[in-house]
């Protein structure tokens, strides 16, 4: 079964592959050019969903399936923040890199070295004849310090519950086995198969 994915981020894009074996997943900027999607929903839920509805109508083909991710980490300590946000922490054209800075930086304002954090995945799955969306969550602490290099985006500050390491230190099969993407496509899946 071939799933269009409403996403051009190489990090989401490497793990979704890796986590939907079973199907042929390509990137929508694979069939038409990238264009803006404006994420001006309040939840992670709503924005999955414009994401995936945009894509599904610019691609104008009636049995094509679409499927989105908006995910994100929200931090105790900062009141949830940036939780939907996440992508545009530092700035609206801030890069990977430039979000976890500015959330180790936002962390150490406050004089603590650590807070309780978790991430969000919002999957959804968009038709021609319906829309679904399901969630996982991973839950874990972020630091005040970026270790390692593996994962992406908030990876090398965020250490899950049960372990001593961060996503960055730790390897991608431990990532598959926990993550908030992971469980939500699991449930994803149960969907996909029902189509
Ligand atoms: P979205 O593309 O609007 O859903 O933004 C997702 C944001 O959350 C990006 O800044 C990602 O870096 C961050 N994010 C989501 N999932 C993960 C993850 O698994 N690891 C690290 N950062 C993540």
């Amino acid at each position: 079964m071939k799933l269009v994915l409403a996403t051009s981020n190489k990090g989401k894009l490497r793990e979704i592959k890796a986590l939907c074996k079973d199907y042929e997943v390509i990137p929508y900027s694979e069939l038409i050019d990238e264009f803006e999607i404006v994420e001006d929903g309040d939840t992670f839920k709503e924005n999955a969903l414009i994401k995936a509805r945009a894509v599904f109508k610019a691609l104008g083909d009636e049995n094509i399936i679409v499927m989105a991710d908006d995910s994100g980490i929200s931090v105790d300590v900062l009141e949830g923040k940036p939780g939907i946000y996440s992508a545009r922490h530092a700035g609206v054209d801030a890069t990977d890199k430039d979000n976890l800075y500015k959330l180790i930086d936002d962390i150490k304002a406050l004089h603590v070295e650590s807070s309780p954090a978790h991430y969000t995945a919002a999957i959804a799955i968009v038709t021609n004849t319906s829309e679904k969306c399901v969630h996982g969550w991973m839950y874990g602490t972020v630091i005040d310090k970026a270790v390692g290099e593996g994962g992406f985006g908030y990876d090398p500050m965020f250490i899950p519950d049960g372990f001593n390491k961060t996503l960055g230190e730790l390897d991608e099969d431990t990532k598959k086995r926990l993550s908030h993407r992971a469980k939500a496509l699991s449930l994803a899946k149960a969907i996909l198969k029902a189509i």
